[in-house]
């Protein structure tokens, strides 16, 4: 019997309570299925500082090294923010981001047909939205160097350093490729090649990729056009592919096209080694601790770790399709909700998933 190795790291605010609901998911599906888990909990984030004074412990970044997958929740907290910015959870999550060599975010955006009515958008600009955002993920602006907080002529100066190297920007560009020849063949690499040196060097690097693959249709558009376009015509999308900073802010924006940021799962990835599945959103500090947090993302997470580090597809796909049940059967968490669907808790929404797989 396959025994799949998971290090799952809950972290902060509502990280618990959301790692609950996907942990009774994985022992529901290994009743069901040839396989089992093994799952390794470890400290990460601001319960890591608290116990060991680091955000990313060693022995956490060992664990997810030696494991099969990460499957990771949120981290952060507000009471952190006056630490040093090398001991911040965020910090932790970058550390782990490069220690893993994870360059490669996958951002799947799809709507549940029975949501269209909880996004902020109208029924006919996000009916059918079906787009992968592809991020690059250890690179850019979030690792560049020189930054820092200097003294200059009296007053303070902040800075930061946007680069890629163009073997970075071509590793990216072939997963965007290896997606894109499974969908519809058509990327469009969003940068800001109009200002940024930086931006250009992106959008040669793309071109000459993509150029030995006649079969996928490249088009370029600048960020704050994209953004644009993702409010007024996102189905014009599927594979967007971009940059940390500003893959970072335009799954965002595409989480909301879906109803709410916490239905949004992600996957990080390299091309050898363990990825790591975890929600879009944050530790939602302020909601922790009343059991209403949304579950889904985490638990589109766990189907994507099934589905892409696992091969296991209709264990994936019976997540997915149980989580599509209990919301056309009107049931919803506070962050879903509308007038006219019941509400139910984190656990609750966890329990009814659970039922249905
Ligand atoms: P956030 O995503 O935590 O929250 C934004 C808003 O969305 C809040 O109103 C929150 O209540 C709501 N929300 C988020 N997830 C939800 C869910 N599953 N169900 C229902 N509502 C949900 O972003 P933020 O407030 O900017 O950041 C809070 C903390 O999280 C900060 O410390 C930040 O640094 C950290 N953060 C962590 C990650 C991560 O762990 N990958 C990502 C983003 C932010």
């Amino acid at each position: 019997m396959k025994n799949y190795k998971i290090v799952l790291l809950s972290g902060d605010g509502i990280g618990p309570e959301i790692s609950e609901v996907s942990i009774r998911i994985l022992q529901k599906l290994a009743i069901r299925f040839d396989f089992k888990f093994t799952i390794n909990k470890e400290l990460f984030g601001g319960i890591a500082i608290d116990n060991c004074g680091v955000p990313a412990p060693e022995k956490t970044i060992q664990a997810c090294k030696e494991s099969d997958a990460v499957l990771l929740a949120c981290v952060g907290d507000n009471k952190y923010d006056s630490l040093d910015r090398s001991i911040r959870p965020e910090t932790g999550l970058l550390k782990l981001r490069s220690e893993l060599n994870l360059f490669a975010n996958i951002r799947p955006v799809k709507i549940r047909k029975s949501l269209i009515s909880s996004s902020s958008l109208k029924e006919e600009i996000v009916k059918d939205v079906d787009l992968i955002v592809v991020r690059e993920l250890t690179g850019g602006i979030y690792f560049g160097e020189p930054r820092g907080i200097i003294k200059a002529n009296d007053e303070e100066k902040g800075f930061n350093t946007m680069s890629y190297k163009s073997s970075e920007v071509k590793r990216i560009t072939e997963v965007a490729i290896d997606i894109a020849k499974g969908r519809s063949k058509k990327i469009c690499s969003v940068d800001k090649a109009n200002v940024l040196e930086v931006s250009q060097l992106w959008r040669d690097n793309v071109k000459e990729i993509i150029m030995k693959h006649p079969e996928i249709q490249l088009s370029n558009m600048y960020v704050d056009n994209a953004a644009m376009q993702l409010i007024k015509d996102p189905k014009q999308f599927d594979v967007i592919l971009t940059n940390n900073l500003f893959g970072d802010i335009l799954s965002d924006l595409s989480a909301m096209l879906t109803g709410s940021i916490g239905m949004l799962p992600s996957a990080s990835l390299t091309l050898k080694g363990p990825g790591v599945f975890e929600p879009v959103h944050g530790s939602a500090p302020d909601i922790a601790g009343q059991n209403i947090a949304n579950p889904i993302a985490m638990a589109l997470s766990t189907a994507m770790m099934l589905r892409i580090a696992f091969n296991e597809i209709k264990a994936a796909d019976l997540i997915e399709s149980a989580i599509d049940k209990v919301l056309s059967e009107g049931f919803r968490t506070a962050d879903l909700r509308d007038n006219t669907s019941k509400l139910i808790s984190c656990s609750e929404m966890g329990q009814r998933i659970i039922e249905e797989i």
